[in-house]
């Protein structure tokens, strides 16, 4: 019997307003699963705030000639298990209390992947789409300066988020070394290959989604080759997951990105859907490949599988109960509310959690970190190997745990990843 979808009996007031702070969201699990291991008060109050919080303003000159200052953030939340790791998101939403929440999961997400790291995040409140690139290059570059005493091998090590990828993580290392006197690419992960990158990392969050999909589907005994799927978010996580899944035979019917939102219950073709994207600004605007829908419209979709890949807070109380997936997997960090989980799982909904479904990506981040520091580079079948094993065991791991305690998939990752940080922070003692 599955238990990870376990039915509640209680009746759910669908008229309580929630919150869509994702920190709030993130605290409400962690103190579930605080409970149900019986954490002690000490190590909950060391990890509920984060470890660090660096707010800095970052004046940049524009192509007009006028000075534009910015607010960049860097949290460390955690680093009991090694260097803090996570991306660096731009994006005007970026706030103290969405990093705040980013930097814990990331801590969380490395536990369940069992990496070495502790967690952390970045942002900068700007537009990326509004911005040049010599614009973006000179912001970048003053964030990295603004946060060198933060960042650092052993330190806190930053990687790509939402609208940042290999171009900005080159600009981070090469000011970075500039500042230090030294080529140092093991500061920064997703760099692209020619400077110290790994192979396989573009696609290895996608990928890993498609790994945690696979898994789950074997659990809930899905034929992925009659399954349907729709993907929220066409950027590197969504349309690589869609690729990979459209590999297994599940039939992709719906996809979107900020510009739209596209149906065909025939089943849209990836690889096109890729290559006009790419000739396209990076945009699914006018695609041709089916039926124009809202975003809603696809989230509630009559499909086996739903793939938020886009953004927070997609899923609330407020569309929870018209979901129709029978199996939701989180390529997005937080796309759904601590509220609407209990309507997912009380409508006996599967979710795969962001901190184990899209933990591979930092995973190949930690490969590139450690191919770094040896200075020897693995060929991609090693790679995939190795982040597909990893996925997996993660993926079972936490199966274990939710069948154990009766619990759903999220709240077995957070169990089994505070347990982990819970130890590390117990034998390192304190004073
Ligand atoms: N930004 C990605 C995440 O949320 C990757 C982080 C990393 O590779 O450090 O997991």
């Amino acid at each position: 019997m599955i238990t990870a979808g376990i039915k509640k009996k209680k009746a759910l007031d669908l008229s309580q307003t929630e919150s869509n702070n994702p920190y709030e969201s993130m605290m409400q699990r962690f103190q579930e699963a605080a409970k149900i291991i019986g954490l002690d008060e000490e190590t909950y109050n060391i990890l509920k705030s984060p470890d660090r919080q660096y707010l800095v303003s970052l004046p940049v000159k524009m192509d007009n000639g006028k000075m534009q200052v910015f607010e960049g953030y860097r949290i460390v939340h955690s680093t009991s298990r090694g260097p803090s790791k996570g991306g660096i998101r731009y994006s005007m939403d970026v706030n103290l209390d969405e990093v705040k929440a980013l930097a814990a999961w990331m801590t969380w997400k490395c536990a369940v992947a069992d990496i070495p790291y502790g967690g952390a995040k970045g942002g900068i409140t700007c537009d990326p789409s509004k911005m040049s690139e010599g614009e973006l290059e000179r912001l970048t570059r003053a964030y990295t300066v603004a946060l060198r005493d933060v960042f650092g091998v052993d330190k806190d090590i930053p990687a790509p988020d939402v609208a940042t990828g290999p171009r900005e993580m080159a600009w981070i290392v090469d000011e970075y070394s500039k500042l230090k006197g030294e080529f140092t690419p093991g500061v920064v992960t997703g760099k692209p290959l020619h400077l110290g990158g790994s192979e396989g990392r573009v696609e290895a969050t996608g990928r890993g989604v498609n790994v945690a999909t696979v898994e789950a589907a074997k659990k809930m005994k899905l034929n992925l080759s009659k399954a349907t799927a729709a993907v929220q978010g066409f950027g590197n996580v969504g349309s690589i997951t869609a690729k990979y899944m459209e590999l297994e035979g599940v039939r992709i019917v719906a996809i979107s990105d900020h510009t739209g939102a596209w149906h065909n219950p025939k089943g849209i073709d990836i690889q096109k859907a890729i290559a006009f994207r790419n000739e396209n600004n990076g945009v699914l605007k006018g695609f041709k490949g089916g039926k124009e829908i809202t975003n809603e419209e696809l989230l509630t979709l009559e499909v086996s599988i739903l793939a938020p890949c886009a953004l927070e807070n997609q899923i609330s109380r407020k569309n929870a109960n018209d979901i129709k997936a029978k199996l939701i997997v989180e390529g997005a960090n937080g796309p759904i509310t601590a509220g609407a989980d209990e309507i997912l799982q009380e409508n006996g909904i599967i979710v795969v959690p962001d901190i184990l479904a899209n933990g591979g990506g930092v995973t190949v981040s930690y490969f590139e970190w450690t191919q770094n520091r040896f200075g020897y580079y693995y060929a991609v079948d090693e790679i995939h190997k190795r982040a597909d094993r990893s996925m997996s065991r993660a993926f079972n791991n936490v199966w274990k745990m939710s069948q154990k305690y009766k619990v759903s998939l999220r709240i077995a990752a957070y169990m089994f990843a505070l347990e982990k940080v819970a130890t590390a922070i117990k034998s390192r003692g304190s004073y």
